[in-house]
């Protein structure tokens, strides 16, 4: 099975976190956080269409500014989700510049809050100088943050003595298309394959017909046809990602339901087990409870980062800290 999420952690674990994660074949990424993020290459940033920001600690939020700086004189719509004072937050920061000249510019900022009920949103449009724009209309919070065919992103709000948003990444099911079969019928390989994919994944039926380019001409062919000699489903890939959590009931729960059975969970591990109450203080995970979570949620890797500075090279404590505890 050929991956449709690639996801790369963005800097050092000592450094700020955040999760790019580029999704194969579309020129579309998504960034889990928003720290320190230089390290990019701008036709990286360019592709992102979502930012998913856990919390406005500056370690997280600091990126904002490149990103923005990037993106203004672009035909672009970035939408950015977060947790309670997103807006405000997002709104203060545009508030420290000058925006007179830059009416001809087609940015566009959708920036989305979610409280543990609901979701509210608001626009700042580059054109109108970025003046606050709030939609009237909130919506009922179900744990649901995109829902498309391609993707599904979910969130739980933890506690982090603030709110703090951990994010899930998931695709409902896989497409396999078997290309020996392929070749053996005199198909092509070709970009009718990724419509075949888009229908399949829109749940079109299966007398569907899309065309099919031959070496002579184009073949149509129902897709339900197409589906049961060459397409194989298998389960949908899943990330998730965690930071910023003290370990208490509320949180574990939440964090077992985000991270259930992931694929990779990506999970701060602040401290190491012999600090604990450092790390209760600091509202942060340790190593050793960030190995027991990904036990328990059943997931296959874990990945741990968001060291504190207290640990530069010790980092191999906090690893097999994690890794012992995850494979008890
Ligand atoms: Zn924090
Ligand atoms: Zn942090």
């Amino acid at each position: 099975m050929k991956p449709i999420f690639h996801s790369n952690l963005i800097n050092g674990p000592f450094d700020d976190p955040g999760l790019y994660i580029e999704i194969f074949r579309e020129k579309r990424a998504i960034l889990f956080d928003l720290g320190e993020i230089q390290s990019i290459a701008t036709s990286k940033l360019l592709k992102v269409s979502d930012v998913f920001v856990s919390h406005t600690h500056i370690d997280h939020f600091i990126g904002f500014d490149h990103l923005l700086r990037l993106l203004l004189g672009r035909e672009k719509r970035l939408r950015i989700f977060g947790p309670p004072g997103i807006i405000s937050n997002i709104e203060g920061k545009l508030a420290a510049y000058t925006w007179n000249l830059v009416g001809d510019y087609p940015f566009i900022l959708e920036v989305v809050e979610v409280s543990p009920d609901r979701i509210r949103d608001s626009k700042f449009i580059c054109k109108d100088k970025f003046n606050r724009k709030d939609n009237e209309s909130e919506i009922p919070f179900n744990g649901i943050l995109i829902d498309e065919p391609l993707l599904k992103i979910e969130g739980v709000l933890l506690d982090h003595l603030i709110p703090c948003m951990a994010f899930s990444l998931s695709e409902e099911f896989h497409i396999n298309i078997n290309k020996d079969a392929l070749i053996q019928q005199n198909l092509p390989v070709g970009p009718w394959l990724g419509e075949l994919k888009r229908c399949l994944r829109e749940g079109r039926s299966d007398e569907y017909m899309i065309e099919v380019p031959m070496k002579k001409g184009i073949k149509r062919a129902k897709i339900g046809e197409l589906k049961d000699e060459f397409v194989m489903i298998t389960k949908g890939q899943k990330i998730a990602y965690v930071v910023d959590a003290v370990y208490s009931e509320g949180n574990i729960k939440k964090i077992i339901h985000i991270a259930q059975d992931c694929d990779i969970l990506y999970c701060e591990a602040a401290f190491i087990e012999e600090e604990i109450n450092r790390a209760k203080e600091r509202y942060h995970l340790t190593a050793r409870q960030a190995g027991e979570l990904a036990r328990l949620a059943g997931v296959k890797r874990l990945e741990i980062f968001h060291f504190s500075p207290r640990y530069q090279n010790m980092e191999d404590k906090l690893y097999n800290e994690a890794i012992e505890e995850f494979n008890r």
